[in-house]
C-alpha cells in the first residue's frame, strides 16, 4: 500500500518504556521508571477520589465546552474562558498549532535539539523545519534564522525549560525576542515544565496573562501529565488569543477528553500541597544528581526541570541505558535526538538512591 509520501521522512516517536512490559521481559521483580518525566509521586490524593467518585459516569459522553476546567484554568491563569482550548495531552494542541499555521510550502523554526513532537506533527504536511546551530535555545540563532526565511517561517516553538534539554531562558529575554516577530508568525510556548523552572528561579516564570495580552501572536501550553502526577489521563491545555483558539477549535475533534480525565485535573489544580511537595522534593533530589556527576565527572547542563541529562564522551549512551534496563532502572536514550547523553527523570530517594547505586556500578 502507498501512504503519503511525507510520512517517509518521519521517525516514529520513541516512548518511555513500560513498568510492566520490562518486568516480565528480563524476569524482574521490581523495575524503577525514570524515563518519562512523570511525577514520581503518583497522583494527588484530591484527583484519584475525583476519578472514584466520577467512575459511575464513564458511559456518558464528557461535557463538550469542557467549561468546569477551563473556569478553574481561567481563575488560575487570570484570563477568560474563551482564551483556552484543552487538548488531549498539549501533544495535541501541538498538533493543532501545526495544523492550523503550516503546510508543505511552510516552514517552522525550533532550537537544535527540543521537543520531538513539533517535528513529527510538522512532517506529516512535509513542513520544512529550521533548527538552530546552538542545541539548546540561543536567541541571537533563532533571530538570524527567522530574519533569513521570514517569509516561509510560520510557526516557533519555543521550550521553556526545554525537553530533552532541561536548560531554559529569561522571561524577559523571551519578551524582548518577541517583540520582533511579525504578527502572522504563531509562536508557542511550550511550559510543560515551566512550574518547575518558575519555582527554582522566579525570572524564568512565564505568565500566559502577560504573554498573550502583549502578543496576540503567542500560545501557552501547559499540560497536567509532569507536575500534576496526571500522565496517564492525557490533559492539556493551549492559553491564546480568542481569534488563535477559534481557528483550533476548527480542528479539534469533539469529546477530544475523557471526563474523568476532566474531573481529575479539575481536583489535581485545587491540591496545592502536592503540587508543593513534588517541586520542594525535585530539587532536593537533583541537587544529588549533579553531585552524582560531578563526582563520576559526567557533563551535564543546569536543569530547571523534573529530569537530568547527563552527557558521554567515551561511554556510549546506548550501551548504558540497555544495562540499566536489565538491571530494571529505565531511562532515556537520547540517541533518537542525535546526542550520546541519556536523560534521567527526578525520582524519589529511594528509586534515585536505586539509580545511582546500579549506575556507579556500570558506569
Ligand atoms: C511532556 C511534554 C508535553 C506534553 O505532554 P502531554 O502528556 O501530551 O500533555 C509537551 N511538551 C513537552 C516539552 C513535554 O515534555
Amino acid at each position: 500500500m502507498r501512504f503519503n509520501p511525507f510520512l517517509d521522512a518521519i521517525k516514529t516517536y520513541e516512548s518511555g518504556k513500560d513498568i510492566d512490559l520490562i518486568a516480565k521481559e528480563y524476569g524482574l521483580k521490581e523495575v524503577i521508571k525514570l524515563a518519562s518525566n512523570e511525577n514520581p509521586y503518583g497522583t494527588s490524593k484530591k484527583a484519584k477520589e475525583a476519578i472514584i467518585n466520577n467512575a459511575h459516569l464513564a458511559h456518558l459522553y464528557p461535557d463538550d465546552t469542557m467549561s468546569e476546567l477551563k473556569q478553574a484554568l481561567a481563575q488560575k491563569y487570570d484570563v477568560l474562558n474563551e482564551n483556552i482550548i484543552i487538548g488531549s495531552g498539549s501533544d495535541q494542541i501541538i498538533e493543532y498549532i501545526v495544523h492550523a499555521k503550516l503546510d508543505h510550502t511552510k516552514a517552522y523554526l525550533q532550537c537544535g535539539v527540543s521537543f520531538a513532537m513539533y517535528e513529527i506533527y510538522a512532517k506529516q504536511l512535509g513542513v520544512k523545519i529550521y533548527k538552530t546551530q546552538s542545541k539548546t535555545h540561543d536567541l541571537e540563532q533563532l533571530y538570524d534564522l527567522y530574519q533569513k526565511h521570514k517569509s516561509e517561517i510560520k510557526v516557533i516553538f519555543l521550550c521553556l525549560p526545554n525537553n530533552p534539554l532541561g536548560e531554559c531562558l529569561d522571561a524577559s529575554v523571551v519578551f524582548e525576542f518577541l517583540e520582533k516577530i511579525d504578527e502572522d508568525c504563531l509562536v508557542a510556548i511550550d511550559g510543560a515544565y515551566n512550574e518547575f523552572a518558575s519555582f527554582k528561579d522566579s525570572k524564568k516564570h512565564i505568565n500566559p496573562k502577560k504573554l498573550i495580552n502583549k502578543f496576540s501572536n503567542c500560545v501557552y501550553l501547559g499540560t497536567f501529565s509532569k507536575l500534576y502526577g496526571l500522565g496517564g489521563m492525557r490533559v492539556g491545555y493551549g492559553i491564546a488569543s480568542k481569534e488563535i483558539i477559534n481557528a483550533f477549535y476548527k480542528i479539534r475533534a469533539p469529546f477530544n477528553v475523557t471526563n474523568l480525565s476532566l474531573k481529575a485535573a479539575v481536583a489535581a489544580l485545587d491540591d496545592v500541597e502536592f503540587v508543593q511537595k513534588t517541586l520542594e522534593n525535585n530539587f532536593t533530589q537533583m541537587k544529588l544528581y549533579e553531585d552524582f556527576a560531578k563526582k563520576y565527572e559526567i557533563n551535564f547542563i543546569q536543569s530547571y526541570t523534573n529530569f537530568i541529562t547527563y552527557f558521554f564522551n567515551e561511554k556510549n549512551s546506548t550501551d548504558l541505558s540497555e544495562k540499566m534496563l536489565k538491571k530494571g532502572i529505565i531511562i532515556r536514550n537520547l540517541q533518537s535526538y542525535g546526542l550520546n547523553a541519556v536523560r534521567i527523570s527526578i525520582g524519589t530517594a529511594y528509586e534515585n538512591s536505586k539509580f545511582f547505586k546500579e549506575f556507579s556500578e556500570i558506569f
